[in-house]
């Protein structure tokens, strides 16, 4: 049996209350993620898969598992609710690998003390699209917490209408929210903020452990916003939206978290909205770095029994440069650049203005500005463009800058497929896996977690996923129950 660990169980139970899953019946494997298992050292596949899977069903607990549900509050589309917590999911305790060490949470495990009216379930659909784009994300390089299986089993939970239920296992480096923060501030439990930071301190922020006592927690907090800002920059340079960016959202350790209704951009909108239920657009794309900063306020602020306002101020003051500075350098690199010039920025955002005006598809267009030729004439793009001619002209901007640079042209080709994706979870791609899994069939999912898991490799077998959606593909509403 793995060898679970308990520290944050040991912060005591100001910090949450012990719960039990409940089973879904008759269980069966939706989907394994070999690779992560075999990280982690989990034997899912072999002599222990039905222990596991007896596990990750909620029927019997591993020996070695304390779960426990979290409590947590936090601002959900900027309205503060003095009380949330793990209604639906369990820490079952942290594992170490050679060099880390993670969290396994049971997600869609029943009814726990802060499941409010809710049943406590997650559905298959939704923990599908979690699985799908924590794996998606972390091949692209973007911090995210991962998935290690799916199970589901005889289980319907009513939402706009019956649909089969599941359980998710998600591996994430913390399971501390900002949310977490505000729970202990707004119940004026300051022992608890201290506590609670100082344990974030010794398992994810080490070097703020090294600072004078004045110094320590200001560390702290300015390395959480350097990670938000990081992430938030990556998510703008791939086209992902979170959707539901509430303070109970975020992670303490700058890992994107809680998949809803998120979406990657196909057509490229700035202003697209993935949650159809944010009316006011308060979670669009392009909110998304503002919005970064308004969580980190909230923070900021749930930390104002170990900060003064002025070193609150000074920390947060770094988001805006620090993201700026991360979104660049990744934007450099989709264009293949490796240095820096003045002109950069303009040609950026002239290329995004273009895509705009024409509904360029946002993956697609950065993937094949590779193959351009530091002395084309032309190049094949243009005719995805409405404005041909204002697509040639900055194309030959694009190549006079190219010509600042010390690569050859198939040097930087290779350099941009690097980075630039060829496949993205696209929400009509997670929908076919989706559709067939209810009817009982996981081939599909398989297959597309198994393309997602190379998003930047040529894998010719699989060339219809790097194809543009079909029409119907772009217009799939994602429902915020799940
Ligand atoms: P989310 O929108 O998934 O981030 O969840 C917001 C809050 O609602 C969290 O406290 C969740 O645990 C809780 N929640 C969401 N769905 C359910 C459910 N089906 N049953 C119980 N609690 C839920
Ligand atoms: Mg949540």
């Amino acid at each position: 049996m793995p060898n679970i660990e308990h520290h944050f169980s040991n912060l005591g139970d100001k910090f949450y209350s012990p719960t039990h899953a409940t089973a879904i019946a008759n269980p069966h494997w939706v989907i394994r993620n070999a690779n992560l298992a075999k990280e982690l050292k989990l034997d899912l596949f072999d002599e222990h898969a039905e222990t596991f899977l007896s596990a990750f069903s909620g029927a019997q607990p591993l020996s070695t598992s304390k779960p426990l549900a979290m409590v947590y509050s936090g601002h959900q589309f900027g309205q503060y609710v003095s009380q949330l917590g793990d209604g639906r999911g369990l820490l079952l305790g942290e594992i170490e690998t050679e060099n880390d060490r993670f969290d396994l949470h049971l997600k869609g495990a029943g009814p726990t003390p802060y499941s409010r009216m809710g049943d406590g379930r997650a559905v298959l659909r939704s923990s599908i699209r979690e699985y799908l784009a924590g794996e998606a994300l972390h091949a692209l390089g973007i911090a995210s917490t991962r998935s290690l299986c799916l199970t589901s089993g005889e289980l319907s939970v009513w939402r706009e209408q019956q649909e089969p239920a599941a359980m998710l296992v998600r591996v994430a480096k913390s399971h501390v929210r900002f949310g977490s923060f505000e729970y202990f501030h707004y119940t004026k439990q300051y022992e608890q903020v201290k506590q609670l930071a100082d344990f974030c301190i010794d398992h994810y922020y080490p070097d703020s452990a090294n600072q004078t006592s004045a110094e320590r927690y200001a560390h702290f907090f300015e390395q959480v916003i350097k990670k938000t800002a990081l992430m938030i920059a990556q998510w703008q340079a791939y086209g992902f939206a979170h959707g539901v960016m509430n303070t109970d959202n975020m992670s303490i350790v700058g890992e994107t978290f809680d998949f809803g209704p998120y979406g990657f951009l196909d057509d490229y909108d700035p202003s697209f909205i993935c949650n159809h239920s944010d009316h006011s657009g308060r979670y669009a794309f392009e909110a998304q770095p503002s919005i970064g900063l308004w969580n980190l306020h909230a923070l900021g602020q749930s930390l104002s029994s170990l900060l003064n306002e002025e070193q609150i101020k000074v920390a947060l003051n770094h988001y805006q440069p620090h993201l700026i500075a991360s979104y660049s350098a990744h934007m450099r690199a989709k264009l293949g650049w490796l240095q820096a010039h003045d002109e950069d920025q303009t040609l950026v955002s002239d290329l995004l203005q273009l895509m705009h005006g024409t509904k360029a598809d946002f993956c697609r267009t950065f993937r094949q500005l590779s193959s351009v030729a530091t002395d084309d004439r032309q190049h094949p793009l243009r005719d995805s463009f409405v404005d041909r001619d204002g697509f040639d002209q900055w194309l030959a901007r694009y190549q006079q800058r190219l010509k600042k640079e010390l690569r050859s042209d198939a040097e930087r080709q290779s350099a941009m497929n690097a980075v630039n994706p060829k496949y993205i979870l696209r929400n009509y791609l997670a929908q076919q896996a989706i559709s067939q899994a209810e009817q009982g069939d996981y081939t599909e999912l398989e297959r597309l977690a198994t393309v997602l898991s190379q998003p930047f490799a040529e894998q010719t077998q699989y060339e219809d996923y790097a194809k543009p959606p079909p029409d119907w593909g772009k217009r799939i509403s994602v429902s915020c129950s799940s």
